[in-house]
């Protein structure tokens, strides 16, 4: 593993969020790793998550999202601020996948994302709607 690769990995461990390339590359700088362009991360978290180490954390809209892969897990996303919550359910975990070879498709592993508000922006609508009322 090169250098900077190992680095990159090194961000990842010490953030328990789920951070973008962007911020992988912001950390990067700020442990004064320098000259490791965002090109450089975004193909080395690829990479990771071919090979498994790191998952990508899917989130519809938004860039990509990397984690290190401990164990399956599930995750809560806030609409508003794009902001990824772990959470554990062993009965989620659990799930029997349907039959989806039909398709052609191989399913390699899942996790739930469940959409909603986190406890900041719930918080601030709630102001909102009560300041909007006469
Ligand atoms: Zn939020
Ligand atoms: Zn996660």
């Amino acid at each position: 593993m090169t250098l900077q690769r190992r680095a990159v990995l090194e961000v990842l461990l010490a953030r328990d969020d789920h951070p973008t390339a962007d911020q992988v590359v912001e950390d990067l700088a700020a442990r004064g790793v320098s000259g490791v362009s965002r090109a450089t991360v975004f193909r080395a978290l690829e990479l990771f998550a071919e090979r498994g180490i790191v998952a990508r954390v899917c989130h519809p809209g938004a860039a990509a999202r990397y984690e290190v892969r401990t164990h399956r897990h599930h995750h809560l996303v806030c609409d508003v601020c794009g902001k990824i919550t772990d959470f554990d359910d062993d009965a989620l975990s659990a799930l029997q996948l349907p039959d989806l070879g039909s398709g052609g498709f191989r399913a390699r592993d899942f996790s739930v994302h469940v959409r909603g508000l986190c406890a900041d922006c719930a918080r601030e609508q709630d102001h909102e709607l009560r300041n909007e009322e006469p």
